[in-house]
Order: C-alpha cells, then structure tokens, then sequence
C-alpha cells in the first residue's frame, strides 16, 4: 500500500523533490506560527514548482507550501502533475491538510505524496489514500443527462 502509484517516480526524482522541499520552506513566512513548510511539485515536463506557506495577519488569509506550488505550476500552463513532496520540521513528517488534498485532488487524484521532516522521517502515500472519496466535478448532477 505505501508505494501505490509510485512506479512512475524514480528514486532521484523523490530525492529532488525532497531537497526542493527542504529549500523553497527557507522561503516561508510564518512569523505568527514559526512553521514552516516547503513543497515541491514534479510535473510531467520535468519541472519542479516550488512553494511555501505565507501567512497573514488576518489569519485566514494564509496559504499552505502545497497550494502555493499548484498555483505556480497551473499558472504556468501546467496541470499534469507527478508527484509532490512536503517537508516541514515536526515530529512526524509534514503532511498536507485538508484544503490542500482537496486543491491536489482536482487536478491529480492519485498524485503520490512524499512527506518528510527535517530528521529525515519520510512517509510515501497516494492522494487518494489521505483522501478517500474526495469531492469532485462527478458530484455535480449531469442536466444534459437528464
Ligand atoms: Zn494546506
């Protein structure tokens, strides 16, 4: 179960990812929570996108590493993606929270998701192991169809 739909990640693109994670997190402003978090993003042209959170004084107005690499990638006219890579310094490797699995579920359902802390700790999953049934564009009823 740990490794499903990671045939299509070699294990030199899981290591980039985690050093681009590890990097891009330096870039985090979490100056209300002290946590920072880096994500990287492999899409199928090869390029990785980075991101970190940003926070805000308004507090809601923040965002998470994870979304900030999808918004990158889809802003620049990339919507296949490959794997992504978490890393954040906690205890247990840094794992993506709701909102983010369900921003990552629209564009890659099974996307497979490597999670590290600083300590080294990594935990592999697919998408749809941390988010099972997520809600998507098949929810809407189909009017033509009716
Ligand atoms: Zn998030």
């Amino acid at each position: 179960m740990e490794d499903k739909n990671f045939y299509m990640v070699s294990a030199e693109q899981i290591q980039r990812l985690l050093e681009e994670a590890k990097q891009v997190r330096l870039q985090a402003y979490a100056p209300y929570s002290g946590y920072q978090v880096g994500a990287a993003l492999l899409t199928k042209s090869g390029r990785i996108y980075g991101g970190c959170n940003i926070e805000n004084a308004s507090y809601g107005a923040a965002i998470c590493a994870e979304r900030v690499a999808v918004v990158r990638a889809i802003a620049a006219g990339e919507t296949d993606f490959v794997a992504m890579a978490v890393v954040a310094d906690s205890p247990e490797p840094g794992s993506p929270c709701g909102i983010c699995r369900q921003f990552l579920a629209e564009f890659a359902p099974e996307l497979p998701l490597i999670m590290a802390n600083l300590d080294g700790k990594v935990r592999k999953g697919s998408l749809d192991e941390y988010l099972p049934y997520a809600f998507n564009k098949d929810y809407f009823r189909d009017e033509e169809a009716n």
